[in-house]
C-alpha cells in the first residue's frame, strides 16, 4: 500500500517527505488511515542515535490513531470504519511467559518496535506512524472510544501507557503521595492519571512557568526543582516518584524524598548512567526501578479508563512541515504538552 510520510535519511538529519509501501494485507492484518501521530521524545533520541546505531531511512512515530479501512479475512477484533490505536511495538514472539500474559514489551526475544527495528523475519525494516497509512496485526492494536478527541488520543499510545503502567504496577491510589519529575509529554499524562487514581500528586519541574498548568492538569503541588529548600522540605514523603526527564539528571535529591519502602521509577531514557549511592536505597529500604511502555492488554485497559474519565493528552496539532521545529521545541521543553501531526498533511 502506497504511503506518504516523512523520514530521516541519516542520523541527525531533518526529516523530509518520503514515499514508501506498506506490506500487503495478511490474514490477521488491519489497514488504517492514520489521522494523528504524536511526536515522542524517543523519536528524537532515535533520529539522533542517542541510544546507539539506528536504521535509516527512518520513519518515526509510535503514537498512532486512525480509522480502519480494510481487514484481512481472519480478522475478528476490528471492523472497517472503527477507530484504532497502535503504540510502540507491532509484534512479538507471542509464546514466551511475558507475551502470554499480555506484557509483550518484555518479550524474552524482544518486541518488534513500531519503527527503527525489524519485523520477525529479522531483515524487513519497520516504518512508523509519520505517514498517512499503516498496516498492523490485529493483536497489536487497541480500540479507541468514539467519545474521545482523536488528536488527544494519539499520545496515549506511548506517553499515556508509559505512565499508566507504572502507576498501576506500584499501586498509586488515594492516600498515597506520588511525584512526577518533568512536565512534558509523559509527565503531563502521569499527572492526569495519578490524580484520576486518587493519589496526591506533585510535579517536580525545572520550568517554573509550568506551575499553573500543573494545577490545571490535576497536580496538588508544584515544586520548582531549582528551589533546594522546597525540595528538602518534602524529605521522606513519597510512596512513588516517576522520573520522565529526557536529559541527564542527578537523582540524589529525589531519593531523599522517597519514604520507607517507596520507589523511584525511571521511564525517561537519557544517555548517561545515573549515580546511585548505596545509602540512597539502603537507608529507607527504597527501590530504584524502571518501566517500559505497556502491553496490549493494559493499553486497552488504559484506553477504557480514559473513556470513563474523559482523559486525553493536551496537544498542539501541527502539519508535517513543522516536524523539525517540533523536535527543536520539544528539546527546549517548550511543548504543551505533546506535538501531534495531522496525518492529512503528509
Ligand atoms: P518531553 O516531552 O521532552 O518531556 C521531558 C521533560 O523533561 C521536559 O518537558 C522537562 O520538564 C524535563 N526536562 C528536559 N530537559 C531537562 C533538563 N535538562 N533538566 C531537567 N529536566 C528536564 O519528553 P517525553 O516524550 O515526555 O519523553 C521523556 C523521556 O522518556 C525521553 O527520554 C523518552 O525517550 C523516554 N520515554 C520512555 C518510555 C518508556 O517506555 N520508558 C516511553 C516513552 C518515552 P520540565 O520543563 O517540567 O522540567
Ligand atoms: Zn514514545
Ligand atoms: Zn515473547
Amino acid at each position: 500500500m502506497k504511503t506518504r510520510g516523512y523520514a530521516a535519511l541519516s542520523a541527525r538529519a531533518d526529516l523530509v517527505p518520503f514515499e514508501f509501501s506498506r506490506r500487503d494485507l495478511r490474514a490477521h492484518d488491519v489497514a488504517l488511515d492514520i489521522k494523528f501521530t504524536g511526536v515522542c521524545h524517543s523519536d528524537i533520541h532515535q533520529v539522533n542515535e542517542d541510544w546507539g546505531p539506528s536504521i535509516f531511512p527512518m520513519v518515526p512515530g509510535h503514537e498512532i490513531v486512525g480509522v480502519v479501512t480494510a481487514v484481512g479475512p481472519d480478522v475478528t477484533k476490528f471492523r472497517v470504519g472503527e477507530r484504532i490505536g497502535v503504540g510502540t511495538f507491532v509484534d512479538s514472539c507471542r509464546t514466551c511467559e511475558y507475551c502470554r500474559r499480555g506484557e509483550q514489551q518484555y518479550c524474552t526475544t524482544g518486541d518488534t518496535p513500531t519503527y527503527n527495528g525489524y519485523e520477525r523475519d529479522g531483515v524487513t525494516p519497520t516504518y512508523g506512524g509519520y505517514g498517512d497509512t499503516f498496516i498492523v496485526d490485529e493483536d497489536f492494536a487497541v480500540h479507541v472510544a468514539d467519545s474521545l478527541d482523536l488528536a488527544g488520543v494519539a499520545p496515549l499510545l506511548c506517553a499515556g501507557i508509559t505512565l499508566y503502567s507504572p502507576l498501576r504496577h506500584w499501586g498509586a491510589t488515594a492516600g498515597q503521595e506520588v511525584g512526577i519529575i518533568g512536565l512534558g509529554g509523559l509527565g503531563h499524562m502521569g499527572v492526569k492519571f495519578a490524580a484520576a487514581l486518587g493519589a496526591t500528586t506533585t510535579v517536580f519541574s525545572h520550568s517554573a512557568h509550568k506551575r499553573d498548568d500543573a494545577a490545571r492538569l490535576g497536580a496538588h503541588r508544584f515544586v520548582d526543582t531549582t528551589d533546594h529548600a522546597a525540595m528538602a522540605a518534602l524529605a521522606g514523603r513519597y510512596d512513588l516518584i516517576i522520573n520522565t526527564v529526557s536529559a541527564d539528571l542527578d537523582l540524589a535529591p529525589y531519593f531523599d524524598l522517597v519514604k520507607v519502602d517507596g520507589a523511584l521509577v525511571i521511564v525517561g531514557l537519557p544517555v548517561k548512567a545515573y549515580q546511585v549511592r548505596p545509602f540512597n536505597l539502603v537507608a529507607k529500604r527504597r527501590s530504584l526501578a524502571g518501566s517500559m511502555a505497556g502491553g496490549i492488554k493494559e493499553t486497552q485497559e488504559m484506553m477504557d479508563f480514559c473513556a470513563e474519565n474523559g482523559i486525553t493528552s493536551d496537544v498542539e496539532v501541527v502539519d508535517a512541515g513543522y516536524i523539525a521545529r517540533a523536535f527543536e521545541r520539544t528539546l527546549a521543553s517548550d511543548v504543551k504538552y505533546r506535538f501531534v501531526i495531522d496525518a492529512a498533511s503528509f
